[in-house]
């Protein structure tokens, strides 16, 4: 059976990154690599974080239409490759894209079926708190990071789940229970699943 396709979605800081890692430490879920204009924060590894490239490099991919969605984020580029998604869910692989609101609208459009996540901080405090303990944003880029933190918690109400990472542990665990459950849902693959069962 094709893999499933999570998109989990959340203001820079909710932690996204954090509970997204230790889910995939912990299954057999994988994590789509985006690629980013952005530089590198430390510890940050190309090829496992993002591949990092220049606006040129971006701009190439795009014009051969090898992005299933990009966007344009704090004045830089992201974009998911296209090739990496499909040939992974076809292999069986489930998959994660920790991508914004805008692509995971696009998303959403390309592939019908898949499973929207959103992650929310406990409170806007909190998220400011978190942005500025990181100490590797500019004030400017610490107030665009909060000012869009609220417009993306406006479009809550186009996900499927939601998860409040207050304590990381339980977020990461309602987001294996998520993942699980969604195996056992029928939904529209009726046809598949008894095909499997009958050729088992
Ligand atoms: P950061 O710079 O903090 O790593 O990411 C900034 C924002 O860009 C986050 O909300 C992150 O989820 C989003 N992002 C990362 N990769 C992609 C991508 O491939 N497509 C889209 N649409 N957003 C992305």
């Amino acid at each position: 059976m094709e893999g499933l396709l999570f998109v989990v979605s959340g203001p820079s800081g909710a932690g996204k990154g954090t509970i997204c890692g230790e889910v995939v430490r912990r299954t057999e879920v994988e994590l789509s690599v985006s690629a980013t204009t952005r530089s590198p924060r430390k510890g940050e590894v190309h090829g496992k974080d993002y591949f990092f490239m220049t606006e040129e490099e971006f701009l190439e991919i795009v014009r051969k239409d090898g992005f299933v969605e990009y966007v344009e984020n704090f004045g830089k580029h992201y974009g998911t490759p296209e090739a990496f998604v499909r040939e992974k869910l076809k292999s069986g692989r489930d998959l994660i894209l920790e991508i914004d609101v805008q692509g995971a609208a696009k998303i959403r459009r390309k592939f019908p079926q898949c499973v929207q996540i959103f992650i929310l901080p406990p409170s806007l405090e909190e998220l400011k708190r978190r942005i500025l303990n990181r100490g590797t944003e500019s004030p400017e880029s610490v107030a665009l990071r909060l000012k869009q933190a609220m417009d993306e918690v406006e479009c809550l109400e186009t996900y499927d789940y939601f998860i409040v990472n207050d304590q990381v542990e339980q977020a990461v665990e309602a987001m294996i229970s998520i993942i699980s459950a969604q195996h056992n849902k029928v939904g529209n693959r009726a046809e598949e699943i008894i095909r499997t069962f009958k050729e088992a």
